[in-house]
């Protein structure tokens, strides 16, 4: 290498300091087409843009390869970088307001024209620990790569070979982990013996002692039905496994729940009476190939971004969209049919479609003859549903309905994926219910790019049921009130295992009100923010003698505990969370917890050994290890086998490679069963006094609670509160102007938030979603429950809005 080279080499290099930890890929393609990069193609020295919360845009280093803008094409985000020439020697990078902050381009830059702010230092190649795991944030369970050094998380990366996002995030998956070191964070137990005390530091044992001896006391007094777990759908299945099996071996009741109960327990229950099994049947990668989808009640470009990267590039490649939905979302936008039905009438609209497929013979019958039954009894219950009759009922023309038959009938490619449109309702089980006939009534079940796939709302709600944290089944759904399996987890665990099934959530919080559950173990869950018509939630929570939470930060639910246990977040601990194609992986340890926080099962497992069992765990290796003993369905699973990709359950063996695509000979019950869906109405109507309905949700930058996200400084400064969509003629008539303070009353509540005038929300409705506790939305929220799984009919809400009116001071 000579003097003269290395000259020559030294002037390829566009001096940008490295800041995607010296990828210089730019440098090495230089040289391999010998380019003359000795300076940016501009020439021209335009300002640095620093505007964007996570991107630095430096024009002066683009060298006009545009994979900028094809990450964009590939993500099917209408362009949102763009590099213009006005001739050769001009080239300007610029990110427009379309932009999703998904930071795709960054990773695919080669030069530092696009870098993350979270890079400030450069740092020469393998300085960097890479840590793989998984996505803490929605149930689509990106893999994830953290570049780790010195005990800080510096980036979030994807590889292209990782499913199911295959090298795609979001802007949470990429630049939301920063809530990990927020000061906020709780880092020593927190107790206090009433709650008009202030909390005082503790330490472990005296917080666990504590706790262990009120358990007992309340056990002793009232009986193990007077407590209970509530698990979380954002902690790993280990935790979860732990929880229910501490509520049903330690405590001795199977009072045991998850926040699933607020999301996904419909598809739990409707999928499992229709068709065995409570689990999307098809993986996501097959959304592309699809000839037909149909999205009902999901806002997936928001909820799940990167299964909404996946449906749009499908329908960019062909496939034809049905979307369901009484919002105006960005797949509404685009898709063939949008049926924008008025809100709780799914049942109608759904029961439409499949009256129409049988009336029109579009049936496949020799599916139906072989794989399925109850038909007949069907059919006859469908006479009064035919697309004319729900005309009015459900605001969508007949011709449409009509229209969506045919076209989803059509194909043996038609998948369907929905979310919590369809769940979150009075009827919700019958929803998925609606939604499991049209599949069957078509034959798209069984096979490839067919199938019906619930998008799961939090990152572990497929995993926390698995794990058995539900009040009527143990692991792999084998059911509590089944003898022999009971019998058999009891073998296991060394005890005798309570029959009855127990309390649902909301039934211990009924159960609390009239004084006869008095304890309750909280794990990674907010209720008092998330349930539904926290009032309710609020006076339960007061009635009981002894409440334990245990959380990253002290949530509205944690101000009501008397004992706050400091847990370890998703990058301080090791694990597995199973992901909405029912894939399970390995989430991994990348930087120390802060403080004396620990990891949720190693708390639970100090609790459980406070009470008198032996739970000597050394990793969540080994409490995965149980899980395969006691569970059939996946007892072929094991850390080993997890290592790569994971394995999709079912996976009955050590031999056995998953099951990816359920129900392809046999459904699990062994036929699909159609089933009669009743219409029920919402819990409330619209009327005088309440002349709106409520319709909430989530946003693409928040999640859940947003405990974790409204702590990352970044997704703040994009959405830095709650706001009301209503649509421009309501605003009119009721003289409300674009980002005014408006009043939302309900009959449970009132609260002030700023009005948007918004198309995307049905005239006569309105939007909101609930990631503030200062605009706590769930204070308007109906009591209205799925009559089948208790699940809050989050999604019809009758509401008034008024202007507000601001007091002038005397
Ligand atoms: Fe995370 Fe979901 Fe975004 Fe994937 S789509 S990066 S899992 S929030």
């Amino acid at each position: 290498f000579t003097e003269e080279m290395a000259r020559r080499e030294a002037q390829r290099c566009l001096q940008c300091g490295c800041l995607g930890l010296s990828k210089c890929e730019y440098r090495e393609l230089s040289i391999r087409y010998r380019i003359n990069a000795s300076r940016s193609p501009s020439g021209l020295r335009v300002p640095v843009d620093t505007s964007h919360p996570f991107i630095i845009v430096d024009p002066n280093k683009c060298v006009a390869c545009e994979r900028c803008s094809r990450t964009c094409e590939h993500q099917a985000i209408e362009l949102t970088t763009s590099t213009e020439r006005e001739d050769m020697d001009e080239v300007f990078l610029r990110i427009n307001e379309r932009c999703v902050s998904c930071g795709a381009c960054v990773d695919a830059c080669p030069t530092g024209a696009l870098a993350k702010k979270s890079i400030m230092v450069p740092l020469p190649p393998g300085e960097a620990r890479h840590v793989r795991t998984v996505c803490t944030y929605c149930g689509t369970g990106c893999s994830v790569n953290l570049l780790v050094k010195n005990g800080v998380i510096l980036e979030a990366r994807a590889e292209s070979k990782d499913p199911p996002n295959n090298g795609d995030l979001c802007l949470k998956g990429r630049f939301g982990f920063s809530f990990y070191r927020h000061p906020d964070r709780l880092t020593m137990p927190l107790l206090r013996k009433h709650r008009d005390e202030p909390f005082r530091q503790v330490s472990w044992d005296e917080a666990i002692e504590y706790v262990a001896k009120e358990f007992q006391r309340v056990r002793e007094r009232h009986g193990p039905d007077a407590l209970g777990v509530l698990s979380s759908s954002r902690c790993e299945n280990e935790s979860n496994y732990l929880a229910q099996k501490f509520a049903r071996a330690i405590l001795g009741t199977n009072n045991i729940d998850n926040c699933a109960r607020v999301c996904h327990a419909p598809s739990v229950s409707g999928l499992r009476i229709a068709l065995g099994s409570g689990a999307a049947t098809n993986p996501l990668h097959e959304i592309e190939g699809a000839e037909v989808l149909l999205v009902c009640g999901s806002n997936t470009t928001e909820s799940h971004p990167v299964i909404g990267y996946k449906v749009k590039r499908a329908v960019k490649k062909g496939t034809r969209l049905i979307v369901i939905d009484p919002r105006r979302t960005e797949l509404a936008a685009m898709a063939d049919l949008w049926l924008n039905l008025k809100p709780g009438t799914n049942i109608p609209l759904l029961n439409a479609i499949t009256h129409e497929i049988l009336a029109k013979g579009l049936e496949n019958k020799a599916f139906i003859r072989e794989r399925t039954e109850g038909l007949d009894e069907l059919r006859e219950h469908l006479r009064d549903f035919a697309p004319d009759a729900v005309e009015s009922g459900t605001g969508v023309p007949a011709d449409m309905i009509r229209d969506a038959a045919r076209m989803y009938a059509a194909t043996r490619r038609g998948m369907i994926l929905y979310g919590l449109g369809v769940t979150e309702h009075r009827a919700g089980t019958y929803g998925v219910m609606a939604l499991a006939n049209i599949a069957l009534v078509t034959g798209n079940v069984g096979r490839s790019h067919a199938g019906i796939c619930p998008l799961r709302g939090q990152n572990n709600v497929q995993g926390s049921c698995d794990m058995g944290a539900l009040p009527y089944v143990y692991t792999g759904y084998q059911d509590v009130s089944d003898r022999d399996k009971r019998e058999k987890l009891g073998r296991a665990w060394g005890c005798r295992l309570p029959g009855v099934p127990g309390l649902t959530e909301p039934q211990m919080y009924e159960a609390a009100v009239s004084g006869r559950f008095k304890g309750l173990y909280c794990i990674g869950y907010d209720p008092l923010q998330t349930q539904a018509d926290t009032g309710r939630v609020k006076k339960a929570f007061e009635r009981m003698d002894i409440v334990v939470v245990q959380d990253l930060f002290l949530t509205p639910t944690a101000r009501m505990a008397h004992v706050v246990f400091p847990a370890a977040c998703v990058y301080e601990k090791d694990g597995t969370y199973t992901n909405a194609e029912r894939r399970i992986r390995r989430i991994r340890k990348a930087v120390e917890p802060p403080g004396q926080a620990l990891p949720d099962w190693r708390i639970i497992s100090l609790l459980a050994t406070a009470m008198g069992a032996r739970w000597e765990y050394a990793h969540p290796g080994e409490i995965m290890d149980e899980v395969a003993r006691v569970t059939p369905s996946m007892a072929g699973v094991s850390y080993e086998r997890l290592e790569d990709d994971g394995l999709v359950w079912p996976c009955p063996d050590e031999d056995h490679s998953g099951t990816p695509i359920l129900h392809r000979d046999a459904f699990v019950r062994g036929k699909g069963r159609f089933t009669i869906i009743p219409d029920i109405p919402s819990q409330e109507q619209p009327d005088e006094n309440y002349p709106l309905v409520l319709v909430t949700g989530r946003r693409l930058v928040h999640y859940n609670n947003g405990s974790m996200t409204r702590r990352c400084r970044g997704l703040m400064s994009l959405v830095p509160g709650e706001f009301l969509e209503i649509h421009p003629r309501d605003g009119a008539r009721l003289g409300i102007r674009d980002e005014e303070t408006v009043r939302v009353r309900s009959r449970r509540g009132s609260l002030k938030v700023r009005a948007r005038l918004s198309e995307r929300v049905r005239p006569g409705t309105t939007f909101m979603a609930f990631h503030f506790p200062d605009t706590l939305t769930n204070i308007l929220t109906s009591p209205g429950l799925d009559e089948i799984s208790l699940t809050p009919e989050y999604k019809v809400c009758a509401v008034a809005v008024d202007r507000e009116i601001v007091q002038e001071r005397q």
